[in-house]
């Protein structure tokens, strides 16, 4: 199982792996985008290690409220309430919980995806974040039914993260600023996408 100081060592690495990526994303956001997806996710998680100290003996849900709170008052436009979303459906989902099984985990991602699909009203293929994240989900709860180990299906979650980033590829997007250049938008990976599966892959390095 994974317990609160897991939960605490998984965002501070994935803060050190957004500052890595932080040119790239905006790279990305830059082509479809407006060039700030980067910067927008360093800032928000640059505020998030700075209360993890004042949370990290808590529970996992209020870690995860809490990560929620700090992106929404951190992170404009599009993807901070988006990433506000996950963390704070995820949270409650995890509520009072000192550790988290394989289905704790499934059941909080698939709590945190219905939550952005709810507010972004974005559907698979529409070119978001949800792209990557819906099949890491499914992978998840397939786990969590058949007996996959928790490490196994950190990394068959991460797979299915990046393959579903990289289905955004072709796609033409249909929601958030990308769908403004309509057919144009198509031949480039969307960048919410790649932080979401960094995201999931930085689960899967730091907690196997
Ligand atoms: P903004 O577009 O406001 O500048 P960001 O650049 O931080 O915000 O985030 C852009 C990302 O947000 C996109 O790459 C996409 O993955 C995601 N996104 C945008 N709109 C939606 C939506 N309606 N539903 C789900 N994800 C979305
Ligand atoms: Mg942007
Ligand atoms: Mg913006």
């Amino acid at each position: 199982t994974i317990n609160n100081d897991d939960v605490i060592k998984w965002l501070q690495t994935y803060d050190q792996v957004i500052t890595e990526n932080k040119d790239y994303l905006t790279d990305l956001d830059s082509i479809i985008g407006d060039a700030d997806h980067g910067a927008n996710m360093h800032r928000g998680f640059q505020a998030v290690v700075t209360k993890l100290p004042g949370v990290q003996d808590k529970d996992i849900g209020s870690i995860f409220k809490t990560v929620g709170m700090t992106l929404l008052s951190t992170v404009g436009g599009a993807g901070g309430p988006l990433y506000s979303t996950l963390f704070i459906q995820a949270g409650n989902r995890l509520n009072g919980k000192m550790e988290l099984t394989l289905s704790d985990w499934a059941e909080a991602l698939e709590a945190a995806n219905n939550g952005i699909i709810r507010l972004g009203k974005a559907a698979v293929g529409d070119k978001t974040m949800v792209d990557a994240l819906t099949p890491a989900v499914q992978t998840l709860l397939d786990a969590s039914k058949d007996g996959t180990s928790f490490e196994e299906a950190l990394h068959l979650s991460a797979d299915a993260a990046k393959k579903g980033m990289e289905s955004t590829i072709p796609l033409v997007a249909r929601k958030g600023r990308a769908s403004y250049l309509g057919e144009r938008s198509a031949g480039h990976q969307d960048p919410g996408a790649t932080s979401s599966y960094l995201l999931l892959k930085t689960a899967a390095d730091v907690w196997t």
